[in-house]
Order: structure tokens, then sequence, then C-alpha cells
């Protein structure tokens, strides 16, 4: 199993950063694109993706949540494997009260009618709506939705599903992609002994949103936890020296690693 992150910029970083979205590539040869922003049809060609043939480069599209940096690419992913000479409909993993709000508020309009027949999400993907704590495999790789709360109103949480994966038949220890999070100590600092590696969400403007966990939150973390951890989801330009401060680093644009 290979993930590649084919972008590691925050929402409005500069364009050339690409949305955090990433490519896990199954022993199979199979893939799963982990969210699928505005950015995607950039970050993907660029990944090396065939964009005429995308039926058969990608297997599956899991949506951790309905940002469009993590969604703006949905509708367009929509039509190109609809209208295509060889058409297939992706596999689309997410948890099943967001599939529905996704269909509903973002990609409904769009996607709804195609001359004169109704459409409904199924028709352009085969839906797995999935518990909000539910494990799910594909290709011999086992996920786990980690429920993370991204945006906490006095009313509302907006959750992230971050996941937890691991090669099934492998001894190595799982990995965890949190998604987009605020700063979770307890959940990480737990997560840190089950894990061989840890990519997390990082702000680092000193424009802080209060939605993604911030540089400075994650440096104070015990130095057994940071030196699990790759950052991701950043601006550009940070002064931060991630490996001075115990992390494993800054993860670069189209950077791979291999879990095989
Ligand atoms: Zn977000």
């Amino acid at each position: 199993m290979k993930i590649k992150f084919i972008g590691v910029g925050a929402a409005f970083a500069a364009s050339e950063y690409f949305h955090s979205n990433m490519l896990i590539t199954a022993d199979s040869g199979k893939r799963i694109l982990i969210d699928c922003g505005c950015d995607a049809r950039f970050s993907l060609h660029e990944a090396g993706i065939d964009l005429d043939n995308l039926p058969t480069e990608l297997d599956a599209v899991y949506i951790s949540h309905l940002h469009s940096d993590h969604i703006g690419g949905m509708e367009w992913l929509a039509f190109n494997t609809f209208f295509h000479k060889a058409p297939k409909r992706l596999n689309l993993f997410m948890e099943k009260k967001m599939m529905a709000e996704m269909w509903e508020h973002s990609l409904k309009a769009g996607l709804q009618y195609i001359g004169d027949k109704d459409m409904t999400l199924s028709d352009y993907f085969t839906c797995h709506p999935l518990k909000d704590n539910a494990t799910f495999k594909w290709e011999g790789i086992s996920f786990t939705l980690m429920k993370m709360p991204h945006i906490v109103s006095e009313d509302n949480t907006l959750f992230s599903f971050g996941l937890l994966i691991k090669n099934s038949g492998k001894t190595s220890r799982p990995v965890f992609i949190t998604t987009d999070t605020k700063f979770q100590p307890d959940t990480i600092e737990s997560m840190a002994d089950k894990v061989s590696t840890i990519f997390h969400d990082c702000e680092t403007s000193s424009m802080r949103t209060h939605v993604h966990a911030h540089y400075s939150e994650l440096k104070a973390l015990p130095l057994h936890v940071k030196s699990k951890m790759w950052l991701y989801h950043y601006q550009p330009n940070a002064t931060c020296d991630p490996a001075a401060d115990g992390f494993k680093g800054l993860i670069q644009k189209g950077q791979e690693f291999d879990f095989s």
C-alpha cells in the first residue's frame, strides 16, 4: 500500500500546493482517491493520472467532509466517469448522513438532470454509506472512520472523518490520517501508541482559523508522539522548523509513503 499526497496545501494556500487530497494505491494496483477538492483535475494530472481514462485509473473515492477543498471536484469526477466511452461508477465511501448532505446541498444542482432523466448520486457512483464509526474494506485494506471535530459552534459540531488505515495481512502497524481537525491531544496521544505514522492537519499561518490544529499546539505534544507525525494542510513559507521541533517534517506535494 502506498499513500501519495497529491496536494498538501490549506484551502486557500497558493495554488501550486494544491488541496490536501491523497491517492492510495493498493497492493493490487487499484487506486482510491482520498477527498476530491476543486484542484483535483490539476493535482491528479500532476500525479501522473491519465484524466482521459479515469474509470480505469481510479477505482474508488473517499470523502472526509464537505468543504470544497475536499469535494469541489466531485461534479467533475461524476460527469467525467459517466460521459466516458467506457463509463464506470467509482465506489464512493463516506459517512451516510454526510453523503446525503453532499448530494442535497452541493452536487444535486449540477448533477440532477441529464437531458430529461432525473439523476441521483447512485447513477454516478456505487455508493457505500457508512456508520460514523464504521470499518470498511477495500482491496485488502481496512479503513476505520475516526470522527474528528473540525468546526465547533455553540449549537453544532461539524465533523471530518479521518481514517485509521491498516493493510490487512501485514504485520505493520496502521497509519492514521486526521483529515481536517481541531487540536485533539487526547485522541492523538492515544493513537500514537497504536500506529506507525500520523499524517496530521497543520495550520501554519499567523492568521488562525481555529478550525485546524495549529503548529504551535502540535509542537507542545510529547516527543514520542511528534516523532510519528508528518504535517500537511499547511500554508506555505512557514517559518517553523518541524525537524528541529521533533516532527517527521512537512509533507511535500507529490511525496509518497510506501507501507508495503
Ligand atoms: Zn475543512
